[in-house]
């Protein structure tokens, strides 16, 4: 995104801030000017808006520690004028780790109500939230209420809210991973409807009925694409990888390489000497070559060293959280010390969108 506001790291997670909240600041500051509230009263809205996305971040901050005790990283943090997502590597799959994942968010806004409540009167004014804002205690009441509301909102149980991902959790203790999902994925399916009933016949709020339409939306996705990756933890990466492909020499010319690469489908090239690999020469930096933004003249000049090599007898599905967490495109394949293939993403697509082809049935009973 091109147009996103200076990102900066929390506990080494980048934390991007969507230009579009630059939108939502302008418009709640246009909307209580409106009011009639006055400067003190337009800079208190705001103050409170920066102040509800500071908690927000904190909330995502809670799930992306949580997630690093059990050694999955967060790519990054990103502040959306809807709230924050924090994109995790993966998620976590026992379900005693994806329960404290899952809490470990509203459980930050639960330590925050805590802590203002005291300079609150240990009062949260629900009421106040709805008069517009004078510069004064309300503030701190109004920030303790809307985060009794973040965590009483995303303990609801429907997918991608927290509450989905406890229920998931706790269904998941008895049933299988894929049946699990697959009933949170009801109930947050059912309390979509619900929302939509709630918004649109009930209190004439569209704002929730679209609110419906995303869980609803999220709870099939997160379904699918669960039975799609349970449907592939008995392939291997030996499955998956292409077998039919260019190897190059260290000496091989990149001028040859160049008019190979024109010529055919192969976007990376392993660089092989007396069949031990010794590294990869990536597409993107072949093409920086051909278009004279770098130096060399043979593959051993651009060559990559890689340090993932896969084992062919590897399960497929713990690669394809490797690559949804790096830009590699082109990972080898070994056996015995020696190339036998190459797994790539277009290599992985074809399989997902084969699924199913080629292999005997599992006796699993599902149909
Ligand atoms: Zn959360």
């Amino acid at each position: 995104m091109k147009l996103a506001l200076p990102s900066f790291q929390l506990a080494g997670i980048p934390v991007r801030i969507h230009w579009t909240f630059l939108l939502l600041v302008g418009w709640v500051a246009l909307s209580t000017s409106a009011a009639g509230v006055g400067t003190v009263g337009v800079l208190a809205n705001v103050a409170l808006l920066v102040a509800v996305f500071v908690c927000v971040v904190l909330h995502e901050l809670g799930h992306a520690l949580a997630a690093r005790r059990y050694g999955i990283e967060t790519r990054d943090i990103t502040l959306l004028p809807i709230g924050g997502v924090a994109r995790l590597e993966r998620l976590p799959r026992r379900p005693v780790e994806e329960l404290v994942v899952a809490l470990a968010g509203p459980a930050v806004n639960v330590v925050i109500v805590l802590a203002l409540l005291p300079l609150t009167g240990w009062t949260t004014a629900f009421a106040s939230l709805l008069e517009p804002l004078a510069f004064d205690v309300s503030l701190v009441r109004r920030l303790a209420a809307i985060n009794v509301i973040m965590v009483a909102f995303n303990m609801l149980p429907a997918f991608p809210l927290d509450g989905g991902r406890v229920l998931r959790a706790l269904l998941a203790t008895r049933l299988s991973y894929t049946r699990a999902t697959d009933a949170a994925a009801v109930v947050g399916k059912l309390a979509a409807v619900g929302f939509a009933v709630l918004g649109l016949l009930v209190l004439g709020n569209p704002l929730l009925a679209l609110v419906g339409l995303f869980v609803y939306f999220a709870a099939s996705q997160e379904a699918r694409q669960v039975r799609v990756r349970e449907r592939l933890r008995d392939l291997d990466v030996g499955d998956a990888m292409a077998t039919r492909f260019e190897v190059v020499s260290p000496d091989t010319p990149l001028e040859t390489i160049a008019h190979a690469y024109v010529a055919g489908g192969q976007a990376d090239f392993p660089v092989v000497l007396e069949g031990s690999l010794q590294g990869v020469l990536r597409e993107a930096d072949l093409v920086d070559w051909m278009c004279g933004r770098t130096p060399g003249e043979t593959a051993g000049d651009l060559a990559r060293s890689t340090d993932t090599l896969l084992h062919d007898r590897r399960p497929l599905v713990e690669v394809l959280d490797r690559f949804a967490a790096t830009k590699t495109a082109t990972l080898p394949v070994v056996r015995n010390g020696l190339l036998v293939g190459l797994l790539t993403r277009s290599a992985v697509e074809r399989v997902l969108a084969a699924d199913g082809w080629g292999r005997t049935p599992s006796n699993t009973g599902s149909v």
